[in-house]
């Protein structure tokens, strides 16, 4: 059987409503998601690995300020950035992961170094940094995270906080993140998260991102997956090595395992679920149950980008 290499991603579950995106933002975030995918795509076409497409992918996310990851990550109640990140190769099932980063220029770079080894896996806060400077990674100040318009988040959440409103904030306040997979001409898969975690998130706290299973999974014999959405209930559920085992052992498809772990968030309350995957078939799941998610793929037949639903 020949292998179509694909890549997908998100750029984060919970978008502007479709009726307050600008056509100003809308373009920008359709050419991240199309920038993202064809640096991950011109390597899966050249034959370079899964590994290295969703490595590249998100690079290229993260350094794009629509996204909530790397330079525009959201702001901690701190009014600082703590970026979680995290990467796995289903070839070797070897995964590497940062938490709580302050100073990495491009935190899944930081996983994808760690992945290398199998010990330590994840690494957190100053020796995550400490780590990635001794390895030759960019550090950088954390400002350099800071967008106005993430800055203004913050600061409409924090109001909303005295108001008591915090039940009305929007999606796109609440969400966002960043991951890929893909599924390489050999037949191998891999996955890759990073993210700011959310809005106003209290200092030190750490998501599903960097959590192996919960936003984060590939294995060659099932599928690659990164979510996006709230981490807490993903870890509740190990969002994504579950979609693994409910292909590996009770034989559901792609679509119907990652459908039934999004319902599987909102049985557990909601709050805004999503993600990308991929089977070692090529195929490619996108489900969300948000108002919309930045998403798309890339394979041999073309590009896909959107945002809301179809
Ligand atoms: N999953 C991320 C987290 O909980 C946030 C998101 O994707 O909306 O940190």
């Amino acid at each position: 059987m020949t292998i179509r290499p694909v890549i997908a991603l998100h750029g984060g579950a919970g978008t502007i409503s479709k009726a307050s995106l600008t056509p100003e933002a809308d373009a920008a975030a359709r050419a991240g998601l199309r920038g993202a995918l064809e640096a991950g795509y011109a390597m899966l076409s050249a034959g370079g690995t899964a590994l290295d497409a969703v490595t590249a992918a998100v690079v290229a996310l993260e350094s794009h300020p629509s996204f909530n990851s790397g330079h525009g990550a959201a702001f901690n109640r701190g009014g600082f950035h703590e970026l979680d990140a995290s990467i796995m190769d289903g070839r070797t099932g070897l995964a590497g992961a940062v938490a709580g980063a302050r100073r990495i220029k491009h935190p899944i770079l930081a996983a994808r170094a760690l992945a290398k080894q199998a010990d330590p896996l994840l690494l957190i806060g100053e020796a995550a940094d400490t780590w990635a400077g001794q390895n030759g990674l960019e550090l950088v100040e954390n400002t350099f995270f800071s967008t106005d318009s993430r800055r203004e988040m913050l600061r409409r959440m924090l109001e909303r906080e005295q108001l008591g409103t915090l039940a009305q904030a929007t999606e796109q306040e609440k969400h966002g993140t960043v991951g890929a997979v893909a599924l390489d001409l050999d037949g191998h898969l891999a996955a890759a998260t990073s993210t700011g975690g959310y809005t106003a998130k209290p200092v030190g706290r750490v998501g599903d991102s960097p959590i192996i299973g919960a936003g984060t999974w590939a294995d060659d014999r099932t599928c690659a997956v990164s979510g996006t959405g709230k981490g807490e209930l993903f870890i509740r559920t190990a969002l994504a090595h579950s979609i693994h085992a409910r292909m590996l052992y009770a034989g559901q498809t792609l679509a119907q395992a990652a459908q039934a772990q999004i319902d599987e968030t909102a049985r557990l309350g909601g709050g805004g679920a999503g993600l990308c995957a991929v089977d070692t078939c090529g195929n490619v799941a996108l489900p969300f149950d948000t108002e919309g998610m930045y998403r798309g793929w890339m394979n041999a037949d073309g590009v896909y980008v959107a945002i809301h639903e179809n």
